[in-house]
């Protein structure tokens, strides 16, 4: 077997990435290796296949539990012998291992440092031949690094009492050249080959926001990303705290980490983040280097870190399985406040010399210095953080925070758009509120107003009563919210402090009031999301097609996590699934030519794998062949009131189609159930609010009965886009309101 052979049929993988290959050379032809690679980057396979190719045992030292624990599972998946040994087995339980060990059942043990001199383990090593030890997480050794471990600067020693020195192998994702010196020093490697691969990491989207209420910026976002999971990254404990409880009481499955936790709950709090159980983790810088989860698609930062290191490796755990993911930054003056305070106060460093501290003092106070340069820069954080690890790099990187603001400024030039009438309009509403009230409104209800909605709350409080109301009726809602946003921005109207759900006006609206002042409006605000997604997210996504497909894989992926008793990520990553899906494998060998499928996942889940692509490739037939759209029989729908409060009534009227649509997008996403249109219409039928009758053309029609009529349905005419004129069935919002009441009133519609 060779290397190409190995990565090929155990990991499922067709090329190496930069630096693996040449590291694994060096390994296998005996010289040291030090590798520096960013989080993701692949370490892990350059002493895992020397592992498999090496005559002898590898030993690994790694940092942290969860860390040799993920591995070993993911090697055990894979078809690799592998253990680990560390405190959270009992003694009878490592007895076990190194008797296993003894016999040769593994290729790889993983151990913590702390446990190299003790005397079970050095007698153990002397009893075998130890061909490479790989050290994990290498800049543990050094005290500059953000993690030492003193421990780990008893690595040389372990190796002296060896009778045979094996190759040495480290790899760490930090950059610094002072860490990059100790660890050579410290770990007493010989002519290591040294690689530095590329720091950039293309599927990570920057950004920075300045963002007046983080946590309302934050719950919007988590809205939008529900069915992702990723970080939140608060500086202190209190913020973690306070950030999670804010989140589960909004209704997301956060959970929380943080040095302050026992033992217990934060293993079981990192567990429910692995294994999907909870989405999002909220959590401290002590959440880290023990996560190899690999579909981490956002790490929000709610505070600025201490230094950019800090930052992007925390960031960095975003995407580590390459697809699009997100990392923002919420910047706020008082972090910096906070960051000091940490730096100056952190106890991390009492035992060292009062030399030593000062010198960290003040490197970590220029390190701060530099991190909030670039929360301030306006140019491309790509290149600013790449410029920080003294790396070479485009002078743009046309995809960040910054990169896209500028291009979208200078692509929407010329085309400008007059929007002073609008502004006019509602600006004058909402002064005209403020009066009414003496307090501004949110922004819904000001678009209700203008819009000339007839909502329950609206008339209650008799907001139809101001002249101002309707006034932009025929304006498209999504419009008028994305003028309020363009208003919002360019200071004619803003938030209060304290109370970011209201709009003011400010003195500058008088200008348009009064002064007769143009607006102009760059739908800069409409098209961020659209492009962003597009340049970060070329990649991450199947196409339309494939996305049941990819759904219906990524169920039957938790299914066989929850039967190993495996994170989801252990069994394939995201990535994976999402080449599967688009490749559609019919057969094993079609599927052993995914990216990230090896023979042992084949042989181990192949079956489930191709009997799901199966089904779905039935099922793509069945649609095709039968026009008739025969689909799921779903269950009926059922709304809690308040699920059903949040149905925003339609004073135009809508069809029965479009109401049931509207309804059924109000339930769960994952929950089951649908009204349909049809029933929808049947059940009017069979209360005899519809009757039916044959139209001229002879096909049967329903329209409303004068009791219909009474309860607000209606038979409107409505114009084609071709001119011809047909008639509906029109739910009036008198009729919707009825129908909403009802059904809160727990009307089930079968
Ligand atoms: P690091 O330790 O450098 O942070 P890992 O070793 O955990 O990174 O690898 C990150 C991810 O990249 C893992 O999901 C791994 O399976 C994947 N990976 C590693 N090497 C390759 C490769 N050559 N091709 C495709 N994926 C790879
Ligand atoms: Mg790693």
């Amino acid at each position: 077997m060779d290397k190409r052979t190995v990565l090929r049929e155990r990991f499922g993988f067709r090329s190496f990435r930069e630096g693996q290959e040449a590291l694994i050379d060096a390994i296998l032809s005996g010289r040291d290796a030090f590798g520096v690679m960013p989080t993701g980057g692949g370490k892990s396979l350059c002493y895992q296949i020397p592992a498999l190719l090496l005559e002898g045992l590898t030993l690994v030292v790694s940092p942290l539990i969860s860390l040799m624990k993920d591995q070993v599972a993911a090697l055990k998946e894979a078809g690799i012998p592998a253990a680990f040994l560390n405190s959270s087995l009992t003694a009878a339980q490592q007895r076990e291992v190194l008797r296993r060990a003894e016999l040769g059942a593994y290729r790889l043990i993983y151990v913590a440092p702390e446990r190299l001199l003790t005397d079970s383990f050095l007698e153990f090593a002397a009893g075998q031949t130890i061909s490479l030890l790989a050290v994990d997480e290498a800049h543990c050794v050094s005290q500059w690094g953000q993690d030492f471990r003193p421990n780990y600067r008893d690595i040389p020693a372990f190796v002296r009492r060896l009778s045979r020195r094996p190759v040495i192998a480290a790899f760490t994702a930090t950059a610094t050249a002072e860490v990059g010196e100790d660890v050579v020093r410290l770990l007493e490697l010989r002519d290591p080959l040294r690689l530095v691969t590329g720091f950039d990491r293309p599927n990570l989207y920057f950004d920075v926001r300045r963002e007046r209420d983080k946590t309302a910026w934050l719950k919007t976002y988590l809205e939008g990303h529900r069915d992702k999971s990723g970080i939140v990254y608060c500086a202190t404990r209190k913020t973690v705290e306070q950030v999670c409880e804010k989140l589960r009481s909004a209704g997301f499955a956060a959970t929380r980490y943080h040095a302050g936790l026992d033992d217990a709950e934060r293993r079981e709090n990192q567990e429910d983040f692995a294994y999907d159980r909870a989405s999002v983790m909220v959590a401290t810088n002590a959440f880290g280097m023990g996560i190899d989860k690999s579909n981490v698609s956002f790490v929000i930062h709610y505070n600025m870190p201490k230094n950019i290191e800090s930052y992007y490796q925390e960031a960095g755990r975003a995407g580590r399985d390459g697809a699009p993911a997100d990392c923002v930054l919420l910047f706020s003056p008082g972090d910096v406040i906070t960051a000091e305070f940490l730096i100056q106060n952190g106890n991390e460093r009492e035992q060292l010399d009062e030399a030593l501290r000062v010198r960290l003092l003040i490197r970590d106070m220029k390190r701060l210095r530099q991190m909030q340069d670039y929360c301030k820069t306006d140019g491309c954080y790509r290149a600013a953080l790449l410029d920080y690890f003294g790396e070479a790099h485009a002078p743009n990187c046309g995809c960040c925070g910054n990169c896209l603001q500028r291009e979208e400024e200078s692509a929407e030039e010329g085309e400008e758009e007059d929007i002073t009438l609008a502004a006019q309009k509602i600006l004058s509403c909402v002064r005209r509120v403020e009066r009414k009230n003496g307090v501004g409104l949110g922004e819904t209800m000001i678009v209700l107003i203008l819009a000339g909605s007839r909502d329950k709350t609206l008339l209650a409080r008799e907001y139809d009563l101001l002249p101002t109301y309707g006034i932009m009726r025929d304006t498209k809602r999504t419009l008028l919210h994305d003028y309020l946003r363009a208003l919002v921005k360019q200071g004619y109207l803003r938030r209060p402090p304290g109370d970011y759900d209201v709009l003011i006006t400010t003195e500058q609206a008088e200008s348009v009031l009064f002064r007769q002042e143009r607006v102009l409006w760059r739908h800069a605000v409409q098209k961020e999301q659209s492009t962003r997604q597009q340049k970060a997210g070329a990649s991450g996504k199947p196409e339309a097609a494939d996305q049941a497909l990819f759904d219906r894989l990524r169920s039957l992926r938790s299914e066989l996590a929850r039967q190993a008793g495996v994170p989801a990520y252990v069994i394939f990553h995201d990535a994976t699934l999402l080449n599967m899906a688009n490749a559609k494998p019919a057969s094993e060998a079609e599927l052993l030519a995914v990216s990230g499928v090896g023979e042992q996942k084949a042989k181990k889940y192949g079956q489930a794998v191709l009997a799901v692509t199966a089904e779905w490739r039935q099922a793509q037939q069945a649609k095709k062949s039968s026009k008739a759209k025969k689909k799921e029989p779903q269950p009926p729908l059922r709304l809690t009131p308040e699920q059903l409060s949040r149905y925003v009534f339609q004073p135009e009227g809508v069809s029965m189609t479009a109401f049931a649509r509207a309804l059924t997008a109000l339930k769960d996403e994952n929950e089951p159930g649908a009204l349909t249109g049809r029933q929808l219409s049947d059940r009017l039928l069979a209360e005899g609010l519809l009757t039916e009758e044959t139209a001229e053309t002879g096909r049967l029609r329903r329209r409303p009965t004068p009791a219909g009529e009474a309860a607000g349905i209606l038979m409107t005419e409505r114009v084609k886009e071709d001119g011809e004129v047909y008639s509906m069935v029109t739910l009036t919002e008198e009729a919707q309101r009825q129908l909403i009441a009802r059904l809160s009133e727990g009307l089930v519609i079968e």
